[in-house]
C-alpha cells in the first residue's frame, strides 16, 4: 500500500468514529437528510485536517495533490463508508472558478471558508425556462450603489437550504440576449430577499429546491469576471467537472452491486454478470479520461463517461427491484435502500447535462456533425 493510501486510510479510521460514527454510509441520493448537522461538523473535520481542496494549487491553499492521490483519497473515502459531502459544490466548482477567475480579493474572501468546510454554496444556474438551454437565463441583476440587486427565480438548485452561498449567472445587460451580458455573482444566501421552496422528489426527500430572490443584495465586487462576461466564468465552472471523483463514485456503485447480486437468483445471474462488465468498462473509461491531456482533448471525454455511467446506473437500479421480486413493490415504513437507488437512478440521465445533450456535444464536437438547432 502507498504511503499516501495508508495516510488517508489512518485518517478516516481515527475520524470517522466517536461522535462522527452515526455517518458511516449516510447521505447520498433519496438519503440527504440524515444527520445533515453532524455531516456538517464532519465537512469542518475534513477542513482541518486538510482533506479539502487536494487537488486544489498550492498558492490557492490547496495540496497540489496528483491525480493518482485524489484517485487514491475518493476511493478511500468511499471504502469506509464515509458521509455523502455537502461541501462539494463549494469545493468542486466555486472554489476552482474563483481561483481561476476571481480577484485576490476574492480568493483571500472565499476560499479558506471552502477549504475549512464553514462555508457551503450552492449552484444557482437553471431556472424553469433555462435547463439544457442555459443561455436562456432570465434572472436579472442590476448594480447599484449598496451592490447588486437581484431578482428572479432558479430551481433545481441542490443543497440551497444549506448553503451559505450561492453562484449564479443572472443578466446584467437589459435587453441583452442568449450568451451576452450575463455575469457571475456571488451572493449570500442568508438575506430577506431570498426564499429557499424544497421540492419534494420521487424518494419523498427534498436535496434540491426553488429559489426565489425578491430584491436579493451583494457587494459590488461580488462579480467574478467582468461584468456582461459570466458566461465565460460559467462554463469554465462546469469545465471544472472533470471527475476524478467519479472513480469513488464507482466503489459505491460496486458495494450497491453486491446488495443487489446477493438477492439475485439464478434468472438474473446473466444481468449480474452484464453489470459487473459494465463496471469494469466505466472504470476504464475515467481511468483513460483522467489520463488525457486536456490540451488535445475535444472535450467529448467527460460526456462518453457520463452517458455510460448514467445509462449503467440506471440498469443496475431497475435490476435492483427486479432481484427484489414483487417485493420491491410494497413499502413499509420507508424505501429501502434499493428502492431508494431505482428512483433516484431516474435523476441520473438528467442532471450534469442529460443525455441528450451529451449525445449533441459528442455528435458536434467530436463528429462534426451540423450543430443543433434548438
Ligand atoms: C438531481 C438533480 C440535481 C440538480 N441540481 C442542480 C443544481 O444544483 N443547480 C442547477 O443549476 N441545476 C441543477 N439541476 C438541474 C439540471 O441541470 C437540469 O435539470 C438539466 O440541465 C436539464 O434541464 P431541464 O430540467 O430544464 O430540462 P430541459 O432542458 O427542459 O430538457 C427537457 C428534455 O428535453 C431534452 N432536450 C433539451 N434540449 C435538447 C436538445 N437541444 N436536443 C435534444 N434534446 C434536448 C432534454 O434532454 C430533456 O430530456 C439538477 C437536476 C437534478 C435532476
Amino acid at each position: 500500500m502507498s504511503d499516501f493510501r495508508a495516510e488517508v486510510r489512518d485518517w478516516l479510521a481515527e475520524h470517522l468514529r466517536g461522535e462522527f460514527a452515526p455517518l458511516v454510509g449516510t447521505g447520498g441520493p433519496g438519503r440527504e437528510h440524515e444527520h445533515v448537522e453532524l455531516r456538517q461538523a464532519w465537512e469542518r473535520e475534513l477542513g482541518t485536517g486538510g482533506w479539502i481542496g487536494l487537488g486544489w494549487p498550492v498558492e490557492a491553499g490547496g495540496r497540489g495533490a496528483s491525480v493518482e492521490e485524489q484517485v487514491v483519497f475518493h476511493e478511500e473515502y468511499a471504502r469506509a463508508g464515509a458521509p455523502a459531502r455537502i461541501g462539494h459544490m463549494g469545493e468542486q466548482l466555486a472554489g476552482p472558478t474563483i481561483a481561476a477567475f476571481g480577484t485576490q480579493e476574492q480568493k483571500d474572501r472565499f476560499l479558506p471558508g471552502i477549504l475549512a468546510g464553514s462555508e457551503l454554496w450552492c449552484q444557482g444556474y437553471s431556472e424553469p425556462g433555462a435547463g439544457s438551454d442555459l443561455a436562456a437565463v432570465r434572472t436579472r441583476a442590476t448594480l447599484q450603489d449598496d451592490g447588486w440587486h437581484v431578482d428572479g427565480q432558479k430551481i433545481w438548485t441542490s443543497l440551497a437550504h444549506l448553503a451559505d452561498w450561492c453562484f449564479l449567472i443572472a443578466r446584467t445587460e437589459p435587453g441583452s440576449e442568449r450568451h451576452k451580458g450575463l455575469s457571475y455573482l456571488l451572493v449570500p444566501m442568508r438575506q430577506d430577499g431570498i426564499e429557499v421552496r424544497p421540492i419534494v422528489q420521487l424518494t419523498g426527500t427534498s436535496e434540491f429546491n426553488e429559489v426565489f430572490f425578491d430584491d436579493a443584495v451583494t457587494a459590488p465586487d461580488n462579480v467574478v469576471g467582468e461584468p456582461g462576461q459570466g458566461w465565460r466564468v460559467a462554463m469554465g465552472t462546469l469545465a471544472f467537472e472533470r471527475g476524478v471523483s467519479t472513480l469513488g463514485q464507482q466503489v459505491g456503485f460496486a458495494r450497491e452491486l453486491d446488495e443487489v447480486a446477493a438477492l439475485a437468483g439464478p434468472e438474473h445471474h446473466d444481468a449480474v454478470v452484464e453489470a459487473w462488465a459494465g463496471l469494469q468498462v466505466l472504470r476504464a473509461t475515467a481511468l483513460r479520461t483522467l489520463d488525457n491531456d486536456a490540451s488535445s482533448s475535444t472535450g467529448v471525454e467527460a460526456s462518453v463517461s457520463k452517458l455510460l455511467w448514467a445509462g449503467w446506473h440506471q440498469r443496475l437500479g431497475e435490476l435492483a427491484m427486479a432481484v427484489q421480486g414483487p417485493a420491491a413493490t410494497l413499502v413499509d415504513g420507508g424505501l429501502s435502500p434499493l428502492q431508494n437507488l431505482f428512483l433516484f437512478t431516474r435523476s441520473d440521465t438528467i442532471y450534469g447535462g442529460s443525455n441528450e445533450v451529451q449525445r449533441n456535444i459528442i455528435a458536434e464536437r467530436h463528429w462534426g456533425l451540423p450543430k443543433d438547432r434548438a
